[in-house]
């Protein structure tokens, strides 16, 4: 393995695929993580949690190998291009990474190195817990019944790209295609118009419904909700919940069950090794997570969908400086926070740096390291409900201890070392 300008780390080792083919990884006791700082805030949260992260692995008797590669304004710097062909292959060897938020430019300029990183890593399932840490302010009277886990399929939908603009000869042709040949005569007005497609295929719902599925199965979550708007686009959305409960069916039927099921063989008491299968449609799933949102637990639904409901679930857990993510593929992990890069805050040691230190924790877990993972959740936590915060909360709450990006998180490790 080798790469053009940077240098891996001797003292660590892979995660490879374990040699079995059960897909599992092989993860040795020092690996090699990448990471990706980013731009704007990255500078700050980045450091940050690499020193959590590290105290974490090194108080379940682990360490962490840091190998820093590079994307956005870091690599125009180092390598003169913004997504150098060294920090996609360094991901793909070493199976799991985690990066900053890069900043990606409005209206012009060059397309989301979030979005070609995911699509050169096929990387289609974008995963965001949202779950309330104590102390940390809410808009909703019980933050705490939310403990959800949204998979949000990554590279389909009206998010694939597949759309012509206004006055474009090409949208000229898709819309006479349309009308003439597939016989939707007089369904879209006369005039300017932009057309986008919306691509769902089994392929791509059987591969996120399994991904969520063996999440829920391995992390004892109680049911898989198939989030959609199937009553109005049938053969797309629909299709999405058709194909997922066929995918449980194929291939867990021994560990799932459908609601239909819990009612009539189970009457209602669900048995604690059987995960419940269901479905909702979009808009009520919506209202559900505010009135009924300890029903919920792991969500598996298409990308607009999935985009709206994360944001959402994580505004009732205290919002974007909290929320962490990471990207699945099959073998693969990027960690990610959902925040961007904040470039009004950049190189100000002041932001949150929680979402990229949680960010981590869903790392560590997709590693098997649950208890690194648990000790970090506790330790954010008693930090925050200390009152011992950074400037985003301090602000919300009474009597709070506004820190530095850099002092949150030593404090953070203290915890750790307090806890462990
Ligand atoms: P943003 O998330 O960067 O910032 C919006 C606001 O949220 C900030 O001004 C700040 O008030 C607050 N905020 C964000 N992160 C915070 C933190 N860690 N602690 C405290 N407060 C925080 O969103 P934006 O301004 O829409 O986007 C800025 C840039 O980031 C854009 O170029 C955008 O494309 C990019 N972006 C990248 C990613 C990613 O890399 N995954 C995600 C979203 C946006």
């Amino acid at each position: 393995m080798s790469y053009d300008q940077i240098e891996v780390p001797e003292n660590g080792e892979k995660i490879t695929l374990a040699d079995d083919e059960s897909g599992e990884l092989s993860v040795p006791d020092n690996p090699i993580i990448p990471i990706i700082h980013g731009d704007g805030i990255g500078q700050d949260v980045g450091p940050a949690a690499q020193k959590v992260l590290e105290a974490a692995a090194e108080a379940t008797g682990r360490s962490v190998e840091w190998l820093r590669v590079y994307a956005g304004q870091s690599a125009r710097d180092k390598y003169d291009e913004n997504l150098p062909e060294d920090t996609v292959q360094a991901i793909k060897d070493h199976r799991v990474a985690i990066k900053g938020p890069l900043t990606t430019p409005v209206g012009a300029g060059f397309r989301s190195l979030n979005v070609a990183l995911r699509k050169k890593l096929d990387l289609y399932a974008n995963v965001r817990p949202t779950y309330h840490l104590d102390g940390v302010p809410s808009p909703v009277k019980n933050p705490s019944a939310m403990d959800m886990v949204t998979f949000r399929e990554n590279t389909e939908d009206v998010y694939a790209g597949i759309e012509w603009e206004a006055g474009t000869d090409e949208v000229q042709q898709v819309k006479e295609f349309v009308e003439e040949e597939m016989g939707y005569d007089e369904t879209m007005h006369d005039g300017p118009i932009g057309i986008g497609i919306k691509p769902i295929t089994e392929f791509g719902t059987k591969r996120l419904v399994r991904e969520a599925i063996e999440y829920a199965i391995e992390n004892d979550r109680d049911s898989v909700t198939l989030v959609h708007k199937g009553n109005i686009m049938k053969f797309t959305e629909g299709a999405f919940r058709d194909w997922g409960y066929e995918l449980a069916e194929e291939e867990f039927a021994e560990e799932t069950i459908t609601e239909d099921e819990l009612w009539e063989e189970y009457d209602g008491e669900q048995p604690e090794d059987k995960i419940v299968v269901k479905d909702r449609i979009a808009d009520n799933m919506l209202q559900q997570l505010l009135t009924r949102t300890a029903d919920y637990s792991v969500i598996a639904t298409m990308n607009l969908n999935g985009d709206y409901m994360s944001d959402a679930a994580g505004a009732q857990i205290g919002g974007l400086g909290i929320a962490p993510g990471a990207n699945f593929g099959d073998g693969l992990c990027l960690a990610e926070p959902v925040h961007g890069s904040a470039p009004k805050y950049a190189g100000e040691d002041k932001v949150n740096p929680t979402a990229m230190i949680l960010s981590g924790r869903l790392m560590f877990e997709y590693m098997g390291w649950k208890d690194a993972g648990k000790l970090i959740r506790d330790a954010v936590e008693k930090t925050i409900s200390d009152g011992d915060v950074t400037y985003d909360l301090e602000r919300q709450i009474e009597g709070g201890n506004k820190l530095a990006t850099s002092e949150f998180a030593d404090k953070i490790v203290e915890n750790i070392e307090a806890l462990s």
